[in-house]
């Protein structure tokens, strides 16, 4: 599999970082991890989007679904596609993208977007790549996503805190894409649905990942601190999820 940043801010994109997304492909397959704001012009840059054979959202923050509705916009408005392409959401997500476009009953939206909601412990098969999503902690039902093809593993985190599942999310992991949106010692103040880099770390650590390429990074923080903080953790190779940068999984 080939991964391919298409944007890593957290929160908020920035002028030469869009929020969460990736390029997913494999072979003929191809896939959009993340819709965050901004993504969908760097996705567009890369391939025909209405040549995708999937699209993965973890959790409905703006930062990683917003750009969704330009998919849609290209889809139903602009250039054609194959259609309808597969959307896989959370639980309930369905009925809040479809509110934001005033989808009710043979609206278009349901014809080029076949929403699937999952939840922990469901698998999918998209092409050559199969998922199998772990519902983790986060402020809304967010799912990590694991997705292997040929003997390989692609784990990725989405947005989460400390808690049941991500401790044992990147067993086996060749690359593990895990959210370190903050550095430090957690303490009681700290923020109780997002990770520090030394938890990412030690995550990889705990689950044996070949490497470890940190996303979601606060602009609040030093990207190579961050990388520090995970490599006191973790002893394999620890990336920044910068825009743009490619990964062979
Ligand atoms: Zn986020």
């Amino acid at each position: 599999m080939r991964l391919t940043v298409l944007g890593s801010a957290a929160g908020a994109p920035t002028r030469t970082n869009p929020a969460s997304g990736y390029l997913v492909e494999h072979g003929e397959t191809s896939m959009w991890m993340d819709c965050g704001t901004g993504t969908f012009m760097e996705l567009a840059a890369r391939v025909d989007p209405g040549t995708l054979d999937a699209v993965v959202i973890s959790h409905v923050h703006v930062d990683h679904c917003s750009d969704l509705f330009g998919l849609f916009g290209y889809l139903a408005y602009g250039r054609s596609g194959t259609v309808p392409i597969k959307v896989f959401v959370p639980t309930g997500a369905t009925d809040r993208f479809a509110d934001f476009a005033g989808a009710t009953g043979e609206h278009v939206f349901f014809h080029v977007f076949d929403f699937i909601e999952v939840d922990d412990g469901d698998v999918a098969q998209v092409g050559e790549i199969q998922l199998s999503f772990t519902g983790l902690k986060h402020a809304v039902p967010n799912n990590a996503v694991r997705l292997d093809a040929d003997g390989r593993t692609l784990v990725y985190s989405g947005d989460c805190g400390l808690g049941r599942g991500i401790m044992e999310i990147a067993d086996g992991a060749d690359l593990f894409l895990c959210e370190a949106t903050m550095i430090g010692e957690r303490t009681a103040q700290t923020y109780e649905f997002h990770l520090t880099a030394g938890e990412a770390g030690r995550i990889a650590a705990w689950g044996g990942a070949g490497r470890l390429v940190l996303t979601h990074v606060s602009h609040l923080v030093d990207v190579d601190e961050a990388i520090a903080e995970a490599s006191e953790r973790f002893e394999g190779p620890v990336t920044y999820a910068a825009p743009g940068s490619e990964f062979d999984v």
